[in-house]
């Protein structure tokens, strides 16, 4: 049995005129978040977590920013590349930690949805996910609402 331990961080600054996107949820509000992509800034943590337990370098070496494939790219397509390019690596995900930052929206209406729809992308059970969101008191480009950061913890295991 391997196990490995990865680390994802990623943040989008709010933008007016495009739906926000948070874990493969839409999630109601006045802005979205600016990025090539749909600015999925939670999925976006979750790749990065996920090539770095593999050791598969980061989002921007499999899906540069500089392609147009990736324009408005529905960034769960991503996430799913990238679940099976772990998996073709004999790695399974283990279980998932996840924070979002920022002051509004309020996700707790949310966090399940995203919870169902992250153990649908990474088939893996909900009860092995967690999301949580907090506020930044205020501080930072979170706390003065300028966008929403994300950092999100992995586990993966190789059963042989
Ligand atoms: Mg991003």
């Amino acid at each position: 049995m391997d196990f490995r331990v990865g680390f994802g961080y990623d943040s989008h600054r709010f933008a007016p005129g495009r739906p926000l996107v948070i874990g493969g949820v839409v999630v109601p509000y006045e802005l979205g978040l600016a990025a090539h992509s749909d600015g999925d800034v939670l999925i976006h943590a979750v790749c990065d977590a996920l090539l770095g337990a593999a050791g598969l370098k980061d989002i921007g070496t499999w899906f540069p920013d500089t392609d147009d494939t990736y324009k408005n790219a529905d960034s769960t397509l991503l996430l799913a590349k990238v679940v099976e390019v772990i998996k073709e690596r004999g790695w399974q995900v283990n279980n998932l930690d996840c924070t979002l930052v920022l002051e509004r929206p309020k996700m707790k209406p949310h966090i399940d949805n995203i919870i169902l729809k992250l153990s649908q992308l990474l088939d893996v059970s909900s009860e092995n996910i967690a999301v949580k969101a907090k506020t930044n008191e205020k501080m930072g480009f979170t706390g003065a609402g300028e966008g929403i950061a994300a950092v999100v913890a992995v586990t993966l295991r190789k059963p042989f």
